[in-house]
């Protein structure tokens, strides 16, 4: 790490999540002098490692037909691209609920149609691990996991072929317009920094407003939930597997891969709290989780789920990963997940990006390449 109390750089990012990392490498490798910037003393380690591990291949959006089409798109991007921190050695199953569900099976089938998702009929012995009283139908999908760890080691190895400053335990504070570009204000390692840059890349996820906020520009509207992804030991019947019931207050148990685990989630109970940030005195993330963690919910998660599927009973919790879920309030009903590109905001030069899921990297590059032309991404 270099750092010292004021430099310079075409582009300085804020946040060494995967869209930050990836972004500075992007630019870097079109030639320019980029400055990254983490609070944090390891890079991934914040919504990028604590999620719950799925490449998206679609079958989850079955209300948001957009989000469906490119994430189809962007999975075959994402496996091409990263594919050494993909792991695709389990089988993948879609289970559709008979009660609550906001989808049946042929709305479902209806759907992967559409989006040219590969879906067949469970297999007997797997269909006979669900309550078939509650499911409606079970198909078998191909999706994937990724490898979290595994993707920090390559964004790694990318920064430093590519000649990206990082700086670490360095947050960025404030932004504010100066002749030819932009001042970052900030502390690393305790010591004052500012950074003379053309433009910078507001990279936070979930504390985008927060730069913002002290930087005295507008908020952007956003809905925070405090979620528990709970890691599991699966019993054996399902240690192979990876499971989601489908469409409403259901569950879903998947390879963990950087941990010998499952991801185990629930959408009555992974959210803790949910609030809308969109005025300077709403709750910010950071006030958020100066409260502390909250107890975990994984028993709730399990007795709930075994209804379903009995076997999901002699689950082994191992630890709880609490992050704050960041989406754009418009996606409330539709549960889509669309990129948020705010280029110049509130400030020439200053550019704000919520990726909203993994896959979705390949939209914000293209968007940072076809600057100025109109866009035809699926943007907020
Ligand atoms: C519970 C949960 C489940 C999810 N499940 C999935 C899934 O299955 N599949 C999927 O594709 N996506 C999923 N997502 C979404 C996915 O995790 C995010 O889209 C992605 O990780 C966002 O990456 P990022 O780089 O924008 O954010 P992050 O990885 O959070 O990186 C932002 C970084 O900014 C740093 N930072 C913040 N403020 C400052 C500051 N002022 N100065 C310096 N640094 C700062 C933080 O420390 C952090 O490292 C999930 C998210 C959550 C929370």
């Amino acid at each position: 790490m270099e750092s010292t109390a004021d430099q310079s750089a075409d582009t300085t990012i804020v946040g060494g999540g995967f869209f930050g990392c990836m972004i500075a490498c992007h630019l870097a490798e079109q030639g320019q002098r980029v400055i990254l910037l983490e609070r944090e003393a390891t890079l991934l380690d914040k919504a990028s490692y604590r999620n719950q591990a799925r490449v998206h291949q679609g079958y989850h959006y079955p209300r948001s037909l957009i989000t469906g089409l490119r994430s189809r798109e962007n999975y075959t991007r994402f496996v091409s691209e990263f594919g050494e921190c993909v792991h695709t050695g389990f089988e993948k199953y879609y289970a559709i609920g008979r009660e609550f569900s906001k989808v049946n099976a042929a709305q479902f089938e209806l759907f992967c149609k559409r989006i040219g998702a590969p879906l067949s009929e469970a297999p007997g012995p797997v269909k006979a691990l669900f309550d078939r009283g509650l499911i409606e139908e079970v198909y078998r999908v191909e999706e994937a996991a990724f490898d979290s760890r595994k993707l920090a080691a390559l964004v790694r190895r990318k920064l430093a072929g590519n000649k990206v400053q990082v700086w670490m335990e360095s947050e960025a504070v404030r932004v504010e317009p100066r002749a030819g570009g932009l001042r970052l204000h900030g502390k690393s390692q305790g010591r004052p920094v500012s950074v003379q840059t053309g433009q910078v890349y507001n990279c936070t996820y979930g504390d985008l407003n927060g730069l913002l906020r002290a930087s005295g520009l507008p908020l952007i509207p956003l809905k925070h939930e405090l979620a528990e992804i709970a890691l599991v030991e699966p019993p054996p019947p399902l240690a192979g597997l990876g499971i989601t019931v489908m469409c409403g207050p259901f569950f879903s148990l998947m390879p963990f891969p950087s941990t010998p685990w499952h991801s185990f989630s629930h959408v009555r109970y992974t959210p803790h709290a949910g609030w809308n940030e969109s005025a300077p005195d709403d709750m910010s993330p950071a006030e958020a989780r100066a409260m502390g963690e909250p107890v975990s919910k994984v028993e709730q998660m399990r007795l709930d789920a075994l209804r379903y599927m009995p076997e999901v009973g002699r689950v082994i919790h191992r630890k709880s990963l609490f992050e704050i879920k960041t989406v754009l309030p418009v996606n409330e009903k539709d549960d889509g997940r669309p990129i948020l590109f705010r280029r110049d905001c509130g400030l020439p030069g200053l550019h704000c990006v919520l990726g909203a899921k993994i896959d979705n990297i390949h939209d914000i590059l293209d968007e940072i390449d076809n600057a100025g032309a109109p866009s035809t991404r699926h943007a907020a």
